[in-house]
């Protein structure tokens, strides 16, 4: 469902810091991210990396939309069902601080 074109507060995800932002919709479509200076945690705060990356990766012509393997030296397209095991496998698979390092 496509909310009305409008300024909404919202979050941004682009780090861990999760600033308040105001996103502004225009014919379903993302035309503006900036600074919510009323969120009670960031306060106005706001980077560049959160000004640009929505539109620009939402919008790009290269985004991933579905989930890729690399087998080298290709890349392909896989089912969300047949990675999972693979990546569940492979995080099994892997000891000492590396394990400790990981995050998905
Ligand atoms: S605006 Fe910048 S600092 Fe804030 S969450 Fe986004 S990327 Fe992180």
């Amino acid at each position: 469902m496509t909310k009305p074109d409008g300024t909404y507060p919202s979050t941004c995800w682009e780090c861990s810091t999760r600033c308040g932002s105001l996103v502004t919709l225009e014919n379903g479509h993302v035309t503006k991210v900036g600074p919510n200076k009323d969120h009670p945690g960031s306060k106005g705060a706001f980077c560049v990396k959160g000004i640009r990356a929505l539109p620009e990766l939402t919008y790009s012509e290269n985004r991933i939309r579905s989930p890729m393997r690399r087998v080298f030296p290709a890349t392909h397209q896989i089912l969300l069902r047949r990675i999972m095991p693979i990546i569940r496998n492979a995080l099994k698979a892997m000891q000492g601080p590396q394990r400790a390092a990981t995050r998905v």
